[in-house]
Parts: C-alpha cells; sequence; structure tokens
C-alpha cells in the first residue's frame, strides 16, 4: 500500500507490481502499487496541508519522534536485515549495517532537534542585534535507489523532519518492502498525519510530479547519473532546492611500499562487497607495476575462494546482482572488456547451475592489462567487476584515479604519510580513505561526490542540515 495522508491506500490505478527475492525468482516477497502521477500528486497535497503544522512543532519535540523511531528500528534490526537481504540480495551482515546505519543517523540527527544551531553576531550599528537562523523549507521529495534500500531514505527523510519538513518518499522498485518497513517505524513513532507520505512506482510516472509540482521546494535524490540528470533539469523550471548523489568509478591506489596482505583484503570487499552494488564501489585498482604481478596473483586467489550465494545463509560471502537487469549489464561489460583487449584474470561467467539456477549470480571478475581509456576502466558497471591498471610512479597513479567523470570515493595504500596526504589532497573526490578500501560511510561525516557523482550537496552530518533548511538573517 503506499501512505498518503497518514492512511495505507491503494494507487488510482488498480495495478500492482511483483517484488522477487533475487537469489531465487521462484520466492514472492509481495505486491507492491504501481502508482500514478496522481497519486504522487495526492501525497504532495497531503505534505504541502500537514507542513502548516509540522513546521511550527517544537525541533526538540520533532527530535523525540525521531528518537522513538530510532529505537524501534534497533529493535527490529534482524527482521528489517532478513527482509532487505530477500529483496535486495545482499548478504545478511551487510544489511544489518544497513538498518544499523538508519539507526545511526536517527538518533544522531535526533539529536540536532535540540541543536539546529544559528549563528548571533553584532551588528554594524548601534541598537541592533543580529542573528540567522535555520528554517524549513516545505514538502521535500525523496527519491532513492535499491542498493541501501533503509540507509539511503534515513540519510534523507531524518534530517528532512527534524529541520521542520514534510516528505514524499518514492523508494526503487527493486526494494519497496524495506521502504514500507521503515514509514511504519516512523508512523509507529508518532509522525503526525501528512507529515511522512510513501508512493511506490515507475519512475517516471511517480517521479515526475515529484521533481516538478510547484509545491515541491526540495528534490533529493540518490541514483544513477542518467537519472540525476532528468531530475535536475525536471526541477529547474521551478527553483526547487536539488540534491543529487550519483554513481561513481572509484580508485584504490596500490603503491610499491604497501601492505599487500590488507591491500588485498581491500580490494576484495570494496570491489565484491554487495555484488560491487555500492556507489562506493573499489572498480578500479592501480597497482604500482613492482608489486602489480604478486599483488594480481594474491587478489585473484582470494576472489576465486569467495562462497557465493543466497545472503540469508552466514556462510556466504557475496549475494547474487539486484535484478535481471542489473545482471544483464555485468554480462554485457565482461563482454565489451574482452573486446577491448583486457585480460580476464577470473571470472566472467554467469553462475546458473545448481543452487544457482534461480537466482542472478555472477562470478567475481577480475580483468588486468586494461588501459584507462578502456570503458571498463571508465564506466559504472555496478556489479562485481574490478579493472586492474599498472602504474610506474605516484603521480601517475593520482592521474589514473582523477581520470574519470565521477567523483566519489578514493584510496591509497602505503606506509609513505607524505605520499598520503598528498594523495587525500589531490584526489579530487568527496571521500577519501587511507590503507583502508573506498566503501564504509559513518553517519556524522558529510557524505558525497564531485564532478558527475554530485552537485555541491553532501548528506550525513551536519551537512545534511544545508539540503533541508535555508538561512534567515
Ligand atoms: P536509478 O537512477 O535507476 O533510480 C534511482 C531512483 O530514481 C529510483 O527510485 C527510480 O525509480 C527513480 N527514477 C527513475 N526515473 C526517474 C525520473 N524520470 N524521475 C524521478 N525519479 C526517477 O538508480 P538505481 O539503479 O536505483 O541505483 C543505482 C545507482 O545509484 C548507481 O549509479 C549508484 O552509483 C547510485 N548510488 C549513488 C549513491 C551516492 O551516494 N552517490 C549511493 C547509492 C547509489
Amino acid at each position: 500500500m503506499n501512505y498518503i495522508d497518514g492512511a495505507w491506500v491503494p494507487s488510482s490505478s488498480g495495478k500492482t507490481f511483483e517484488n522477487r527475492n533475487p537469489a531465487n525468482t521462484d520466492d514472492l516477497i509481495g505486491l507492491f502499487q504501481k502508482s500514478t502521477a496522481e497519486d504522487a500528486r495526492r501525497a504532495v497535497d497531503a505534505a504541502a496541508r500537514a507542513y502548516d503544522d509540522w513546521r511550527l512543532v517544537p525541533a526538540p519535540k520533532r527530535g523525540e519522534i525521531l528518537f522513538r523511531a530510532a529505537q524501534i528500528i534497533a529493535d527490529r534490526k534482524e527482521q528489517f536485515a532478513r527482509d532487505m537481504t530477500r529483496e535486495m540480495g545482499k548478504v545478511l551482515a551487510e544489511t544489518r549495517g544497513d538498518v544499523q546505519e538508519a539507526v545511526d543517523m536517527s538518533f544522531f540527527l535526533a539529536g540536532e532537534g535540540r541543536r539546529l544551531h544559528g549563528q548571533t553576531t553584532p551588528s554594524e550599528l548601534r541598537n541592533k542585534f543580529a542573528m540567522s537562523v535555520r528554517q524549513p523549507l516545505g514538502v521535500c521529495s525523496i527519491i532513492t535507489p535499491w542498493n541501501f534500500p533503509m540507509a539511503i531514505p534515513s540519510w534523507k527523510i531524518i534530517p528532512a523532519l527534524v529541520c521542520g519538513n514534510t516528505v514524499v518518499f518514492k523508494p526503487a522498485s527493486q526494494t519497496p518492502l524495506s521502504a514500507v518497513n521503515f514509514v511504519k517505524v516512523l508512523e509507529e513513532a508518532g509522525i503526525p498525519k501528512g507529515v511522512v507520505n510513501m508512493v511506490t512506482g515507475d519512475g517516471d510516472e511517480v517521479g515526475t510530479p515529484l521533481t516538478t509540482s510547484e509545491m515541491v521546494r526540495v528534490v533529493s535524490f540518490t541514483g544513477s547519473t542518467k537519472v540525476g540528470r532528468i531530475v535536475n533539469q525536471a526541477a529547474a523550471p521551478t527553483f526547487k532546492k536539488v540534491h543529487l548523489e550519483m554513481g561513481g568509478k572509484n580508485v584504490i591506489m596500490i603503491m610499491d611500499d604497501a601492505d599487500l596482505e590488507l591491500a588485498v583484503d581491500g580490494c576484495l570487499w570494496g570491489g565484491f562487497g554487495t555484488s560491487g552494488q555500492r556507489c562506493t564501489a573499489a572498480s578500479r585498482v592501480v597497482v604500482h607495476e613492482k608489486v602489480h604481478d604478486r599483488f594480481v596473483e594474491m587478489f585473484v586467489a582470494r576472489a576465486r575462494s569467495l562462497t557465493i550465494g543466497d545472503g540469508l545463509d552466514e556462510k556466504i560471502q557475496m549475494g547474487p546482482s539486484n535484478s535481471e537487469s542489473q545482471l544483464k549489464t555485468v554480462m554485457s561489460y565482461v563482454e565489451i572488456g574482452k573486446k577491448e583487449g583486457a585480460t580476464l584474470a577470473c571470472g566472467g561467467n554467469r553462475l546458473e547451475s545448481g543452487a544457482y539456477a534461480k537466482g542472478y549470480f555472477h562470478e567475481p571478475t577480475i580483468f588486468t592489462n586494461v588501459d584507462p581509456r578502456m570503458r571498463i576502466a571508465q564506466e559504472e558497471i555496478f556489479g562485481p567487476v574490478v579493472s586492474v591498471m599498472k602504474c610506474r610512479s605516484f603521480e601517475e597513479a593520482v592521474a589514473l584515479g582523477n581520470g574519470v567523470e565521477y567523483g566519489l570515493s578514493a584510496s591509497i595504500y602505503t606506509q609513505d604519510i607524505n605520499r598520503a596526504f598528498a594523495a587525500m589532497r589531490d584526489l579530487y573526490t568527496g571521500i577519501f580513505y587511507i590503507n583502508a578500501p573506498t566503501i564504509g560511510a559513518e553517519v556524522h561525516l558529510p557524505f558525497g561526490g564531485t564532478k558527475d557523482t554530485g552537485n555541491g550537496h553532501r548528506e550525513a552530518g551536519v551537512a545534511a542540515l544545508e539540503v533541508f533548511s535555508e538561512w534567515k538573517s
């Protein structure tokens, strides 16, 4: 059901869509509403009406509701993680982490209800007092992808609410159950009717009213760069504040003095964690020529030893791709890599026999001898495919690291603190790691990317407040 104006209601279309388990497509998780533009408009209307009162609820009281929500999510963590693995495919350890991020974000930002600091400052005139305060903007459209089905909605919805905005939430169609779980928590925690609304369905049909309606003041979108560009253009004529978090082609740089065991471990989880379906996935590895061959040997051996299967089994380390279309994309890039002349060092095949027959499984795949101009070195694949490139120097590694359209995350493995800090300065990304992989956000730090990954905003941390409030002096 959709959630509009405090009620669980069917779509006016009378139609639904299926949500199936990507590890076993016989497993039907449920039917969800295939909503219309009219449903989306009703949700926006409800959010606009609710805003009049919600913005006047004292921020500490708004925070109290969000503290309650955080605790409810924490109490149901295991069930939510299991639901999420079933619909999204990533392994339980990762879905527990996803739910925990929603808990942490909700606790962290609920606390902002008692801060939301502004500035007081002297005036240049006598007997004049000067200050600036944060004010909410109104209705926020929240449009999210399927790879972090509870974490990403929480990164957006919780700061929007604590600032005093109301929300219309459109989750990805691949993971509607986690969205329903999250919205039910907010309802139970005591969010008044109309303050949070949720509409499921196709991106275009439901998304267009959410990005064009005159009543919407903020659009916060996470997803592909292609759709982000459409959202940005749709929202431009009505001058909405648009916050975009988009694709990535993140790099791990391994220098000749690196701890290779540590680096291989980072590449393994950075590249193949969540089956490569993270915006921060380490899909490129640049290795110094002096340690290249040894690194490749170790990395291939570790990749081959990963246990692949249904993420609900605790022993499994890598689950399926999220959907048939995602799997097809992976397979098409494997063909592209081969045609471009890269060396397939391991993997490269769909897994189809026995326990894999009903799912979208693919082998962890490593290409070596990759030219940085190849498509597999430039384009986001969003699957378990890593491209390894050789470099001769630190400077060349930095140039290769920066040599893509995206700018989300990067990392360096080295024992040389000067090189580590120079790399941190020179990689034009929103996130940087030293001796750790490109993945792993913390809720109190700003999160986001440069270039084609983002449009200058950040989520998480107090930076999130900048998206969902504006200054009044
Ligand atoms: P997607 O762009 O296909 O979809 C994202 C959302 O946009 C979905 O809810 C979809 O229904 C909706 N949508 C589609 N068309 C729309 C339209 N015309 N108007 C409004 N909304 C529309 O992305 P996806 O496949 O769900 O997610 C994968 C992508 O997300 C990858 O590119 C990944 O890098 C990116 N991502 C980025 C971050 C980040 O923080 N930078 C985090 C996670 C995922």
